[in-house]
């Protein structure tokens, strides 16, 4: 048994409007921490505890809540559900070791549960699946299994089956005990009633029982020989192999219930207690030396040096920043003094919390594998690693896609252009997606995040949470230059300055990496002093930010010093850093330029009578239809679109299939601009 087997971190998953909120709901009912259930459609989720969620109806946030469960604490990351928080998504499923897919017994597998759990998969996390609203008109748990296996390309493990379902939905069958589990209307589902299987449905359990056994016995000596041999197979070793299968993620156990009709909770939560990983029973996480770089293991042990991931920053008005801490090996005392290893600062934890769905509790300290919030960190920001500086182990970076959305804002009166500087730049410390930069000919502040919709909450934000009146110009894409050739150039710069000369003559040869790689500058020549290598770079450097013809941020340029003549006399950094500025930006122009756009991947699902419509309409905003599948009632489509031309998509999207069509809308990646001449920013 692990060290750490009482905890565990997960996560709960699920497309919007499947049910994520209603469950977790009762989870902490259940687990005695919530007094009462609070519905999410009268807008009073404890979760959901962001004012504004309450109003969109979908969970944005990240909190870790505690609970306990049969005497373990399983803490409950909330990973966001829309695709436009993607960052979010892929920081909670960082810190979570294992995670609850909650899928809608009447919509199934949609697209966007298929994004997170790719994600899911990079990560790979552990999952527990949950078929929720078996009460509803046109639930069917073995669809959804179905879809499960097809476009998940999960194996699953069917742990039990539905008593009826639609409206005569009463139970489950709990295929390793052979019983009926009903739950009692009267106490809002707390007690459950055991009994035995009605013969009407006992050739169905058999059957399932027995494919359940077929598929244990592939991974269990043990089962298989007693399987063979007509023996009884204890629980115990059903749960053991179950419990082996789903952390090496080759099998899938499947639940179900309703969570609305308080039915199917609590044998999902001895699921979570059973079946997904304690911290230390995930592969380790892996970290790189801050000053060797060397690849370290970190151990998953409390007797280990104290390294901890800040994964989520939430700023409460009298406590100032809390950051959510994720400790991956040792542990955190309050009061004591810590080293924030990516800012290479020290920094104090004044106060340890954990957070429950509705009260906080003061800790001393916060051991391996546990999450806490601490109060007390100035500089920390989501990402980082805090640890102590004779252990500075800098775990690894979580993968940000780039922001491709910017807007305007400005303070509705210049007394308050301060104050929205500052609600900005606290936001940029809680969401590193989300960038502030000030435009330098305007003096405008301009915000860059993922999407209009994240833009837009953030917006809000600003306005709701820190009553800052600011207005905001039109969402623009956010463009990026390259090149497409290979060219070398020499630059020579000379400028006498009060009666000093300064020289400089460089070769720098630029060249397109592959997509994605980012910008790179790397120096050639042998034998330059240092601070002219750094002046050289710093021009480059500079030079990526400031574009090539449009002056968007350049991608994929690598650009190399190949040749540069120093003179002990004249050549000066002010020289260099000005001549790699200039020669970058004369390479780039004879190196076939490129202005690249986003372009976005757009799942629209539709109504079948409405396809017409939305293909017209895709294909009118430059889209390229990629995946058409058609469904009993609904078809979805999938299209590569140019972000340029998918604003007011929603407005239009409703107009044409009169508000029964919904779409979600990701980045793909960077692609050339078709016209270009067209786009020329003035
Ligand atoms: P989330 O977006 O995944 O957090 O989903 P919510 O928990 O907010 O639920 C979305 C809607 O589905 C709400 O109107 C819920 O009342 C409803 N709902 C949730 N679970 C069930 C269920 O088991 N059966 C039925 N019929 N409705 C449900
Ligand atoms: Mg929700």
């Amino acid at each position: 048994m692990s060290e750490l087997n009482k905890i565990r971190n997960i996560g709960i998953m699920a497309h919007i409007d499947a049910g994520k909120t209603t469950t977790t709901e009762r989870i902490l009912y259940y687990t005695g921490k919530s007094h009462r259930i609070g519905e999410v459609d009268r807008g009073e989720a404890t979760m959901d505890w962001m004012v504004q969620e309450q109003e969109r109806g979908i969970t944005i946030t990240s909190a870790a809540t505690t609970c306990y469960w049969r005497e373990h604490q399983i803490n409950i990351i909330d990973t966001p559900g829309h695709v436009d928080f993607t960052a979010e998504v892929e920081r909670s499923l960082r810190v979570l070791d294992g995670t609850v897919a909650i899928f809608c017994a009447v919509g199934g597998v949609q697209p966007q549960s298929e994004t997170v759990w790719h994600q899911a998969d990079r990560y790979r996390i552990p999952r527990l699946a949950y078929v929720n609203k078996m009460d509803r008109v046109g639930a069917d748990f073995f669809a959804v299994v179905k879809e499960m296996e097809v476009k998940l390309k999960t194996d699953t493990l069917i742990l039990q089956i539905p008593i009826g379902s639609e409206g005569e939905f009463e139970g489950i069958i709990d295929l390793l005990r052979m019983q009926e589990i009903r739950w009692a209307e009267e106490d809002l589902g707390l007690t459950l009633t055991y009994s035995n299987i009605d013969e009407s449905r006992m050739e169905e359990a058999d059957g399932w029982r027995e494919t359940l056994l077929d598929k244990l016995s592939a991974h269990s000596d043990t089962i298989t020989e007693l399987y063979l041999d007509g023996k009884d197979i204890p629980m115990e070793a059903l749960a053991k192999t179950i419990r082996e299968t789903t952390l090496k993620n080759v099998l899938v156990p499947v639940m179900c219930g309703s969570s609305l009709r308080n039915t199917g909770v609590q044998p999902l939560m001895d699921a979570i207690v059973d079946y997904l990983p304690a911290p230390d029973e995930v592969s380790a996480i892996m970290g790189y030396h801050a000053k060797t770089k060397k690849e370290i293991r970190v151990e998953s042990k409390n007797s280990s040096h104290p390294l901890g991931l800040i994964f989520k920053i939430q700023t409460d008005r009298e406590a100032g920043a809390m950051c959510y801490l994720r400790v991956y090996s040792g542990s955190f005392r309050s009061g004591s003094a810590y080293y924030n290893i990516s800012k290479r600062k020290r920094e104090r934890i004044n106060r340890l919390f954990r957070m429950h769905s509705n009260k906080t509790t003061h800790v001393d300290e916060v051991g391996t594998g546990d999450i806490a919030v601490v109060v007390g960190f100035k500089l920390g920001q989501t990402g980082d690693t805090i640890g102590t500086d004779k252990y500075p182990i800098l775990l690894e970076k979580i993968h940000f896609p780039e922001p491709v959305i910017s807007v305007a804002i400005e303070p509705r009166t210049l007394s308050e252009r301060k104050k929205l500087r500052e609600t900005l730049e606290i936001l940029g410390r809680e969401d590193p997606t989300f960038t502030i930069k000030e435009n330098e000919d305007t003096g405008q502040l301009i915000i860059s995040g993922m999407g209009e919709l994240h833009l837009d909450v953030l917006v809000t934000r600003v306005i709701d949470d820190f009553k800052v009146e600011a207005k905001i110009g039109k969402p623009q894409v956010s463009y990026r230059e390259s090149i497409t050739e290979s060219v070398s150039h020499k630059e020579t710069f000379h400028k006498t300055i009060g009666g000093k000369d300064n020289d400089a003559d460089i070769t720098l040869k630029v060249e397109p990496l592959p997509r994605g790689s980012g910008n790179r500058f790397e120096n050639m020549v042998q034998d330059l002093p240092k601070n002219i290598i750094k002046a050289v770079r710093r021009g480059v450097e500079g030079a990526f930010t400031s574009g090539v013809k449009y002056g968007y941020p350049t991608m994929d340029i690598g650009a190399s010093l190949i040749a540069a003549d120093f003179n002990f006399i004249t050549s000066t950094t002010l020289a260099f850093e000005a001549a790699a500025a200039m020669g970058f930006d004369s390479a780039c122009g004879k190196a076939g330029p490129v202005l690249l756009e986003p372009i976005m991947t757009v799942d629209v699902m539709t109504p079948n009578e409405f396809v017409g419509e939305v293909i017209g309409n895709l294909n009118s905003r430059g889209g390229n239809i990629v995946h058409h599948e058609s469904k009993p009632v609904v078809e979805h489509i999938r299209a590569m679109v140019p972000l340029s031309k998918m604003f007011g998509y929603s407005t239009s999207l409703r107009s044409v299939t009169q508000g029964r069509a919904t779409f979600a809308m990701e980045f793909s990646h960077f692609a050339a601009v078709a016209n270009e001449g067209s786009l020329a920013r003035s």
